[in-house]
């Protein structure tokens, strides 16, 4: 078994010791999974493009252990427990855990009841897939009790149909993915098209940097609706660029419509910036990525027209006090942003995000330092 995250090993402490209070017995093992987040490469996934994730250092741990029903404990929101003699019907956060049940069983691994107490530090609703690391931890915990091996892939594959088809939340591959697949000390290249993988080099301690995560705690306005426009603009943009993904127009094409124009051209642009990224990482320099996260973040806010006050706020003050590149990051409207900065630069422009933010009477940010953490795995 590799070495744990410190982080998960501290909250599997906690996990144990909820599970041993909830329970009255002994877990038979603890699983971590992580958060994420998209270094580079927005709204690329449903154009059949590239992704660039890394784990963060927040887990969701399960501890578990079989039973003859199921009881779900998670410490959110001072402690939650949900009880089922099934697995069909459960609402709610157990939604999560009781989907991965329903879609192992739908895959050909067979699991039966357990008892499963949660604990996570990954803030939730911030864009940074806390649904996605409690699916991929009762997934492993899942398959450790009942002896399934499952493929990294196909594991992914089963999590997210439990947030598609059971939760009924409309995700695509990337998060369970990112969760799954990443490895500490590396941003994960993906091609979505065929979801191949390359781990890229992602050191940042190496070179004294350091990234910010700033969770603007803006709502999600209109997400879902401008979610369904964008992707209609770009299917509308393939059709008339005589492509089946925009991933295959030409570098140089353009359109009459504006608006399409310009859907296109973040798509197209993104693209070259995700694989602009995998070669600088991989020529061993993370702050000559600095420009292209910069220009991620202008593309998103100008063309595709998906970020928000907030988070314009976060990118431009971060900036102003001297990151190397920002951008937001997830699908926009609300959640986090992220800033590549000199490490010892970080406490003045964590300062100088919340004053912007406090300037604009806008909502105060929560800014976390993150590393490249390794992707879900048994603690013990
Ligand atoms: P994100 O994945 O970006 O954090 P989602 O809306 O996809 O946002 O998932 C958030 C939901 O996941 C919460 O509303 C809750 O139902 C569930 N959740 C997240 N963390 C926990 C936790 N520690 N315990 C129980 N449920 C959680
Ligand atoms: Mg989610």
């Amino acid at each position: 078994m590799p070495t744990p995250d410190p982080n998960a090993a501290e909250l599997a402490a906690i996990a144990d010791e909820v599970f041993r209070t909830q329970y009255g017995s002994a877990p038979e093992g603890i699983w971590a999974a992580p958060g994420r987040v998209n270094l580079i490469g927005e709204h690329t996934d449903y154009n059949e493009g590239f992704v660039m994730p890394f784990a963060l250092p927040f887990y969701a741990v399960a501890a578990a252990a079989k039973s003859d029903t199921w009881e779900f404990h998670s410490t959110y929101g001072g402690g939650q427990i949900v009880r089922a003699d099934s697995i069909d019907g459960v609402e709610g956060w157990a939604a999560y855990l009781a989907g991965v049940a329903w879609a192992m069983n739908e895959s050909g691994y067979e699991v039966g009841p357990a008892r499963i107490a949660l604990h996570s530090d990954v803030p939730h609703g911030a864009g940074l897939s806390s649904s996605a690391a409690l699916e991929c931890a009762t997934l492993l915990a899942l398959s450790g009790l009942y002896g399934h091996d499952i493929d990294r892939t196909e594991a992914a594959r089963i999590a997210r149909k439990a947030e598609n088809e059971y939760v009924g939340a409309p995700t695509g591959i990337l998060d369970q993915s990112a969760s799954l697949l990443c490895t500490e000390g590396h941003a994960m290249f993906m091609d979505c098209r065929d979801l191949s993988r390359e781990q890229v080099p992602f050191r940042l301690a190496d070179e004294g940097l350091a990234m910010l995560v700033i969770d603007t705690d803006a709502p999600h306005r209109h997400a879902d609706g401008e979610y369904a426009a964008r992707r209609a603009d770009c299917e509308q943009a393939a059709r008339l660029l005589d492509v089946e993904f925009l991933r295959d127009a030409p570098v140089d094409a353009t359109l009459e419509d504006d608006r399409l124009n310009r859907r296109l051209r973040h798509i197209v642009t993104e693209n070259q910036r995700v694989l602009d990224t995998a070669a600088v990482l991989k020529s061993g320099s993370v702050a000559g990525i600095g420009e292209l996260l910069t220009a991620s973040h202008a593309s998103m806010r100008d063309d595709y027209e998906i970020s928000s006050v907030e988070l314009d706020s976060a990118v431009d003050a971060a900036l102003g006090a001297g990151a190397l590149g920002a951008r937001m990051t997830g699908g926009g409207f609300g959640g986090s942003a992220i800033a590549l900065v000199e490490a010892s630069a970080a406490p003045k422009i964590e300062a100088a995000v919340i004053e912007a933010a406090a300037a604009a009477s806008l909502p105060t940010p929560r800014v976390f330092v993150a590393r490249a953490a390794q992707g879900a795995h048994r603690v013990r």
